[in-house]
C-alpha cells in the first residue's frame, strides 16, 4: 500500500505532532555527553525547563516515559508501607495508584460521587480526609492535573488551599504529563512538592523524556525516605546536574529537541500558549454541542484545554467510529480508556496546534460521524468556525499568527 498523501493527522492527546523546528534540531550527530558542548546543552535545558514549570527549584530529567517519572516521585520521597491519598479521576489516576500498590505503598483511592470519571479532584473531600487523619499517617496526596482519559482538569491551587487549611504535613504530588506547556500550571506558587511531566504532549517532543520538579520539602523528605531507588534517585542526578552533566548517558538528541521546544514556548509566551489552547478547546466544545453529543466532563470549571472527551450515543462504539475516521481521512483520534472504553473518544488539541489544524480535525470528526452512522446533527464545524471567526474579528491582524 502506498503511504497516504499529505501529513497524517495525529490528534490523539499525546504523543502530539512534533514541529519541524524540533525535528530539525534533533537531526544532528550525537555528541560526547562528557564534553563541553554537552555541558552547555545540559545547563541550558535544566535551567530553561524551570520557566515552563514556573519554578526556581531543580527539575530532574529522566530518559523514560511519564510512567518512570511517576515511580521516581514516589520512590524518592516515601518509605515501604506509607499511606498515600490518591483520587479516582480516570484511567491515569488509576494507573498511578496501581503503580504505588506494586511498589509496596498503601494508596487510599478517594472516589467521589456516582461517576468520578466525569469530574476532577474535589478539594473539600481531600480536606475532609486529611482532617480525619489525626495521626498524620498520610504521607502524600497524589493527583492528576489533567486527566487525559476524561478531559477534566483539576483545580490544583484549590487543592493546595484545602490541604493548608487542615495544617496536614502531607506532600503534594501532581501529574502534569498532559497539561504542562498547554494549560496554566505553577509549581512554586501552588506549593507543589513533586510535579511529574513528560516530553510527548504539551512539550511537542517525541516520547522518551520525563521530568520531576522537586520542592525543598520533597528534597528533605528524600533524605529519610526508605524506598529502594537507584536509577531514579534524585541525589544521584542532582550531583552531576549541578554542572550540566548526567550520572548516565542522557537522551542527547531528545535534549537538542527539548532546547528547541523550550525556545518555541518562550518565543510565543506561555500565557499566549495557554490562551491558544483555551480557544481551541472552546471551539471544540461548541462543535460537540452542535453535534448534539455529550461531553465527558460535567463541571464547567474543569473543562480541559488540552483535549476534549466526547461520549458516544448509547449503542454506538467509539472504536468503530475512530476506525472509519482513520481509514477515510488518515486522522487518529484518542480511544476510550479503561472504564470508558467503547464509550468515549478523545480529540487532542494540545501541543503544536493552530486554528486550521483544529478545523481539519473537526471536519474529519463530523464527516466520520456521518459515515459511521452515528446519530448527530450537522453544524459542528460551522459552530467552531463561527467562534474562531468571532475571536479573530476582535483581534488585530497578526495577533495569533506571527512569523519571525
Ligand atoms: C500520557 C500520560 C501518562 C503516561 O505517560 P507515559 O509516557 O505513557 O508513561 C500519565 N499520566 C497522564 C496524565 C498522561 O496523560
Amino acid at each position: 500500500m502506498p503511504a497516504p498523501a499529505g501529513r497524517h493527522f495525529l490528534q490523539i492527546p499525546g504523543p502530539t505532532n512534533v514541529p519541524d523546528r524540533v525535528l530539525r534540531a534533533m537531526d544532528r550527530p550525537t555528541i560526547d555527553h562528557r564534553g563541553p558542548e554537552f555541558q552547555r546543552l545540559g545547563r541550558e535545558v535544566l535551567e530553561g525547563l524551570k520557566a515552563v514549570f514556573r519554578t526556581r527549584q531543580p527539575v530532574v530529567i529522566y530518559p523514560a516515559s511519564g510512567t518512570g517519572a511517576w515511580e521516581a516521585a514516589l520512590v524518592n520521597t516515601l518509605s515501604p508501607g506509607d499511606r498515600v491519598l490518591m483520587v479516582e479521576t480516570g484511567q491515569f489516576a488509576s494507573l498511578w495508584r496501581g503503580l504505588a500498590e506494586r511498589l509496596g505503598l498503601a494508596p487510599e483511592f478517594l472516589s467521589i460521587g456516582d461517576d468520578p470519571w466525569r469530574r476532577g479532584v474535589d478539594p473539600q473531600a481531600i480536606a475532609a480526609r486529611l482532617a480525619a487523619d489525626t495521626r498524620r499517617e498520610i504521607r502524600a496526596v497524589c493527583v492528576v492535573h489533567n486527566e487525559t482519559s476524561t478531559g477534566v482538569t483539576s483545580r490544583i491551587a484549590e487543592v493546595r488551599r484545602a490541604i493548608d487549611d487542615t495544617g496536614h504535613p502531607a506532600l503534594l504530588m501532581v501529574d502534569t504529563i498532559s497539561s504542562l506547556g498547554s494549560i496554566d500550571y505553577r509549581h512554586d506558587e501552588w506549593g507543589v512538592d513533586v510535579t511529574i511531566a513528560g516530553s510527548q504532549k504539551g512539550l511537542m517532543l517525541p516520547p522518551g523524556l520525563s521530568f520531576n520538579a522537586v520542592s525543598e520539602k520533597a528534597l528533605a523528605a528524600a533524605e529519610s525516605a526508605r524506598m529502594p531507588r537507584s536509577y531514579w534517585s534524585w541525589k544521584e542526578m542532582l550531583g552531576p546536574n549541578a554542572s550540566g552533566f548526567f550520572p548516565f548517558t542522557p537522551a542527547t538528541n531528545l535534549l537538542f529537541g527539548l532546547r528547541e521546544a523550550l525556545a518555541m514556548l518562550q518565543e510565543e509566551g506561555l500565557d499566549e500558549v495557554f490562551a491558544r489552547h483555551q480557544r481551541h478547546a472552546e471551539a471544540t466544545r461548541r462543535a460537540v454541542r452542535a453535534w448534539g453529543l455529550e461531553l465527558q466532563c460535567v463541571d464547567e470549571r474543569e473543562h480541559s484545554s488540552a483535549l476534549t472527551a466526547v461520549r458516544m450515543p448509547d449503542g454506538h462504539d467509539e472504536a468503530a467510529f475512530r476506525k472509519v475516521v482513520l481509514e477515510h481521512f488518515d486522522l487518529s483520534l484518542g480511544s476510550g480508556l479503561g472504564k470508558v472504553a467503547g464509550r468515549v473518544f478523545r480529540i487532542g488539541h494540545l501541543g503544536d496546534f493552530n486554528d486550521l489544524t483544529l478545523m481539519a480535525t473537526l471536519a474529519g470528526c463530523e464527516m466520520g460521524l456521518a459515515l459511521a452512522g452515528v446519530p448527530h446533527r450537522g453544524g459542528g464545524v460551522a459552530a467552531a468556525m463561527g467562534y474562531l471567526r468571532e475571536v479573530h474579528a476582535n483581534a488585530p491582524a497578526g495577533r495569533f499568527v506571527t512569523r519571525s
